[in-house]
């Protein structure tokens, strides 16, 4: 099956919400149909979330790119991502910054990525399996945080591995449905917008939901 024209339309029909034209050429390029298991690859370029096991979800195209573009990247950036998933997201990071940190609580998820992003050349991601934790504290600060499951609050642990004026997405709400929120640290406090609704996997840990 040719995925390169699905691909095409797929980042056509998200030019009319995300005008960040960097985005738009890492969805043109990176093959989401790699990170979805093999019996959903006809549908990896439908704007929709598809399960990839253990419970999880590898998010819909139009949100990953909100998400992204909210983190307002240039290119010299270190972002943090919690849930590396598939990997899809990390994947996109990767061609927009110079570094992603990502980790993930589910071991199989993280190495399945691993190896799969390894495989595809990426050499400025870095995997880590989450611990008690959240976030990864080695390597803060970070200019972003990209958090691709849902909290009940901004958890203070990982406001705290951002750096002043670096950009933190998360969805924030109930176990069910979320309201995805940008916040900007400041010197002297942060700024706070909401992007809208969105429906996430629970994030797990302390200052999060109990599995
Ligand atoms: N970014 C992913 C989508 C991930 S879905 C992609 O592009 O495919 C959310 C992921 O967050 C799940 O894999 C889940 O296991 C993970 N997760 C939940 N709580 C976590 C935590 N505290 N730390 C790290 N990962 C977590």
């Amino acid at each position: 099956m040719d995925f390169d024209r699905p691909r095409e339309i797929l980042t056509d029909s998200l030019k009319f919400q995300i005008k960040d034209r960097w985005v738009l050429a890492a969805i043109s390029k990176v093959p989401r149909e790699l990170f979805v298991p093999p019996e959903l690859q006809a549908l990896a370029y439908e704007d929709k979330p598809l399960a990839i096991g253990y419970g999880q979800t590898i998010s819909q195209p139009y949100i990953v790119a909100l998400m992204i573009q909210a983190l307002e990247l240039k290119g010299p950036e270190k972002v943090l991502e919690i849930g590396t998933g598939s990997g899809y997201q990390a994947a996109l990071l990767a061609e927009l910054v110079k570094s992603v940190c990502s980790v993930e609580r589910i071991h199989e998820l993280a190495e399945a990525a691993k190896k799969l992003l390894g495989g595809m050349g990426y050499k400025n991601i870095t995997i880590g399996i989450a611990g008690d934790e959240l976030g990864w504290k080695e390597h803060a600060p970070y200019d972003g945080i990209i958090v691709a499951a849902a909290a009940p609050s901004v958890p203070p642990s990982l406001l705290e591995q951002l750096a002043v004026g670096g950009i933190m997405i998360i969805p924030v709400g109930s176990r069910w449905e979320q309201e995805l929120i940008k916040v900007r640290k400041g010197q002297h406090g942060n700024q706070i917008e909401n992007l809208g609704g969105c429906r996430f996997v629970p994030l797990i840990g302390k200052d999060a939901w109990q599995e």
